[in-house]
């Protein structure tokens, strides 16, 4: 693809999100009750931006990119030529059903590549809508929706792609991951987990509690990067939970279940789900639910409960009081998607910096490294590889070709045999 179809695809594709916009709000209001601004704020936006900041780079980002040679090639001309893979498969989650299908499509299409889009099929509306737009602007040789459960995805994993492209739960990641295995394609893994908020060492619990709350309760919990459980000193904690409805209260009023801005569980699989990890804990604060919603919620879970094992992905808070930072470590075990620290301290900063690996991490605040697209977004371990978000997404859809361009005029005679004792001290000066 020419830099002027990637660019008029991207221009044409933000068009048809302006011009969809109150319908995209509908349909995820539809699937998972978010509210016009955490709409804007979490998808529609977030799309937006990455496509003008594409499109603003493209130019430069498709340049071949020179790079210095070695003695053994002199002289000579080395270049990195950026070249699509060709048809990739974008395959998203329900939880941001339309940013994290058309985030990763906006770096498909800025690297040149065609796509096959797979939905999640538990977001209905949003899928409907995808289906629309896309077809509003690609031809179906070039950006395909599939639809449909488990076993069309099983079914796409069956055929051959140039890339793959997967963002859901980390079970679902090893699947991928073997089904590509089969072609040799090489994937982009974004996957969830347990991702920790550690509270220590800071005199303001309530800047700790009103972030927390934030980036817990955003989506009712049902984020990749929402922080999963609280670790905090037993002095702090009573003061952290007093904050933390402040917060709630401030954020969704006094009753959370009927705030219009209080987003609701995707299905009553999980709703049940979230219910019954709250069973084995003592609850601290919330624990209420209706039909579709389930309150901001504190617990104190029991040792080896459900709830310290698997992802949450609710609105439900586990705190656990520790007494030293080193002790993080025994609730840390699978490399987090994302860390998020309180501390006024250099000492407890440098320490989980540089003793805990993360996919990414937030000091002072949750979730905003995903927002700072010069980062790059993605996982460690079983949390994911790869990582996307502006430039970062063009070089993930884009094979480097390595191109060297040799002189004529001069060639190193040594290289060459017949062997002899001479030619091979002469090597030895530029191979050591
Ligand atoms: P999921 O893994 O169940 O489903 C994701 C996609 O995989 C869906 O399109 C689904 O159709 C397909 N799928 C499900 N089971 C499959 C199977 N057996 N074989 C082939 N395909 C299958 O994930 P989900 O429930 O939709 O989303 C929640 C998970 O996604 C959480 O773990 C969350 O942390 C993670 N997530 C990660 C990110 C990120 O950016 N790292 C973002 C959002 C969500």
């Amino acid at each position: 693809m020419t830099y002027q179809e990637r660019i008029s695809y991207l221009k044409r594709l933000k068009e048809v999100i302006l011009k969809y916009e109150l319908d995209i709000k509908e349909a995820l209001y539809l699937d998972l009750g978010k509210s016009s601004q955490e709409s804007y704020i979490t998808e529609i936006g977030l799309v937006l931006s990455e496509i003008t900041y594409h499109m603003k780079h493209l130019k430069k980002w498709m340049k071949p990119k020179r790079v210095k040679n070695t003695l053994a090639v002199f002289p000579a001309k080395s270049f990195l030529v950026p070249e699509p893979f060709g048809k990739v498969l974008i395959i998203g989650p329900w939880n941001y059903p339309f940013q994290l299908i058309f985030n990763p499509l906006v770096g498909a299409i800025s690297a040149g590549n065609k796509a096959v889009l797979k939905p999640s099929e538990l977001a209905v509306n949003t899928e409907k809508l995808i289906v629309k737009l896309i077809k509003e602007v690609f031809s179906e040789d070039l950006v395909e929706v599939v639809t449909g459960g488990v076993e069309v995805t099983q079914e796409l994993l069956n055929q051959r792609f140039d890339y793959i492209f997967f963002t859901g739960s980390t079970n679902v990641g090893k699947i991928i991951m073997r089904a590509a295995s089969n072609n040799l394609t090489p994937v982009t893994l974004e996957l969830g987990g347990k991702s920790p908020a550690i509270v220590m060492d800071t005199k303001d619990i309530k800047h700790a509690a009103y972030k927390i709350a934030f980036g817990k309760l955003i989506n009712a919990g049902q984020t990749c990067i929402a922080p999963d459980y609280v670790l905090i000193r037993e002095k702090d904690k009573p003061s952290f939970i007093e904050y933390y409805k402040e917060a709630v209260t401030k954020y969704y009023g006094s009753n959370p279940l009927e705030s219009n801005d209080y987003p609701k569980i995707i299905n009553n699989r999980h709703h049940q789900r979230l219910l019954s990890l709250v069973k084995e804990t003592t609850i601290l604060y919330g624990g209420t639910s209706n039909e579709f919603k389930i309150a901001p919620t504190i617990v104190e879970p029991k040792i080896n409960s459900k709830i310290m094992v698997e992802e949450i992905f609710g609105p439900i808070l586990p705190i656990i009081t520790i007494n030293q930072i080193e002790e993080i470590k025994d609730y840390i075990q699978e490399k987090p998607l994302a860390t998020y620290l309180f501390t006024e301290s250099k000492k407890i900063e440098d320490y989980v910096i540089n003793n805990i690996s993360t996919g990414g991490m937030t000091i002072n605040d949750t979730l905003m490294h995903f927002s700072n697209h010069h980062l790059g977004f993605g996982g460690v371990g079983h949390s994911g590889m790869g990582k996307y978000h502006g430039k970062h997404s063009f070089d993930t859809f884009t094979h480097f070709k390595p191109v060297l361009k040799k002189s004529k005029h001069f060639d190193v005679p040594a290289k060459y045999l017949p062997s002899s004792d001479k030619k091979e001290r002469f090597i030895k000066h530029i191979l050591k």
